[in-house]
């Protein structure tokens, strides 16, 4: 049997199908992945005197090759499989004896059943179904870590718009383990992680004794067509090293310096790639190009960091409610404030779209759009919809005189809070009028740098707010 490059098991949801405890393959014929992850594994028989049907869901993050292995493959020249897409298309029937050692190319990512109609007699054992995916990912990322160090796999997934499952193509080097990888002996692996709405992973981890370093590349995963954004790169040891030599390409519909600055010729998507030459380390992402906000279907984010403002559009049905860090962040700050005698309550956190759709149109209603686009957000710009932001006491520039203003702006970045439209001034930047009461959460190392510099995201992140459309 042949050996394949990279072969990872996928996660299945297997339905009226044993596992079997134990595989007998021979070393050589399977990767390590192969051989830790039971999840692949089905056994079946139809050995009662009577004909049965089984049937295997299989969730393909992207397109790519299923590969069968099996230990005992006893079936009838009578019995088929079938595959089916989650549309219930028929994609493929076909006798079922021609299924071991076959590869099966699917174009595209999603569901798939796999439909076993066994005749009485038929004996499979321990078969296992590996899968090999196209290289169709979102982003890669190249890191490196010392021998017992350990990184969360959250620091790399964070557009994703869903939980994520992975794979790990040599679990001996690198695993993962309540959500961070963990090195344990010196080599290379790779951890795909993909989410079930489809963001697909790719990090490269290069494990050794002593210290080494990954690159990554920082800037927005998305530009308005006709626009550009300059993309800079960082080393994961926290180092510069200038005398490495960088090279920028990209591919798709786009143009790109030498010193990172891409420009978006079309829309559609791109991949975007720094290498570093002399360390013989690269790294890529998915930059999607936009014409219009409604093909928005991922979460706009740039250097690691998520953002909703009038440039940077979110998808309609984004839909995460009031994130849990940010809520517990606010609880422990009401707390504290409570103790010197203040008071805070919470009179807007989270939004969906729909509700947003009504606050814009009631703020319209009011004072015409052109005021309107000033105080509220057009539906599907509005940072309530990230779920990070909570409006506290009052919405009137007042709230900036009270106490609890005042403590606000003082206090709030120690737990993790920015003002996020902090002064008249900033209007012309952020594109909202001057809103005391309305904080972000950005976590606190981010907060006491904003408060320190007294930058507003938009000018930390090297970005701009208006409307495009
Ligand atoms: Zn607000």
């Amino acid at each position: 049997m042949k050996t394949l490059k990279k072969i990872s098991v996928i996660a299945v949801l297997i339905l009226s199908l044993c596992f079997a405890a134990t595989a007998s393959y021979a070393a050589s014929d399977l990767t390590t992945a192969q051989q830790y992850n039971p999840l692949s594994r089905a056994s079946m028989s139809a050995s009662s005197g009577k004909a049965e049907t089984r049937t295997l869901r299989v969730y393909l993050p992207s397109a790519g090759k299923i590969t069968f292995y099996a230990d005992k493959f006893s079936v009838s020249d009578k019995s088929t499989y079938s595959i089916l897409s989650s549309k219930g298309a028929d994609l493929l029937t076909s006798r079922l004896s021609t299924l071991k050692g076959k590869t099966i190319k699917f174009l595209g990512g999603g569901t798939y059943y796999f439909r076993f109609s066994l005749t009485a007699g038929d004996n499979i054992a321990n078969l296992l179904y590996t899968y090999d995916s196209d290289n169709a990912f979102d982003e890669t990322h190249s890191i490196a870590l010392r021998k017992g160090e350990t990184v969360p796999v959250k620091k790399y997934v964070k557009s994703f718009k869903s939980n994520y499952m992975y794979i790990v193509s040599n679990v001996r080097i690198a695993t993962v383990k309540n959500g961070q990888i963990s090195a344990i002996k010196p080599g290379n692996n790779t951890i795909e992680a993909f989410s079930s709405t489809g963001e697909h992973v790719k990090i490269n981890v290069f494990v050794s004794d002593s210290v080494s370093s990954g690159i990554e590349i920082q800037g927005a995963n998305m530009i308005w067509k006709g626009e550009s954004f300059n993309y800079t790169y960082s080393y994961t040891d926290g180092k510069t090293y200038t005398d490495h030599e960088i090279v920028w390409s990209v591919s798709g519909n786009g143009t790109v310096t030498k010193k990172g600055k891409l420009t978006a010729n079309a829309k559609g998507d791109a991949v975007l790639t720094v290498t570093d030459k002399t360390a013989g380390m690269s790294s890529s992402m998915t930059v999607h190009f936009i014409s219009d906000a409604s093909e928005v279907d991922f979460v706009p984010t740039i250097n690691g960091i998520q953002i909703a403002n009038k440039t940077y559009p979110l998808p309609s049905d984004y839909d995460p409610g009031l994130d849990k860090d940010t809520l517990a962040a606010y609880n422990k700050m009401a707390a504290d404030a409570a103790k010197e005698g203040l008071s805070f309550n919470i009179i807007s956190s989270y939004r969906s779209y729909n509700k947003q759709v009504q606050t814009y149109n009631h703020w319209k209603s009011l004072y015409g759009k052109a005021e309107a686009d000033r105080c509220s957000a057009r539906p599907g710009f509005s940072e309530h919809q990230l779920g990070l932001a909570i409006d506290v006491n009052s919405c009137y520039t007042s709230f900036a005189y009270t106490k609890e203003g005042k403590w606000l702006a003082k206090n709030c970045w120690k737990y993790g809070f920015i003002l996020r439209y902090p002064s008249v001034a900033a209007e012309k930047i952020t594109g909202y009028i001057y809103e005391p009461w309305h904080i972000r959460y950005v976590g606190t190392e981010l907060a006491k740098k904003l408060y320190q510099s007294g930058q507003t995201l938009e000018e930390y992140l090297g970005v701009d707010s208006y409307y495009r459309q």
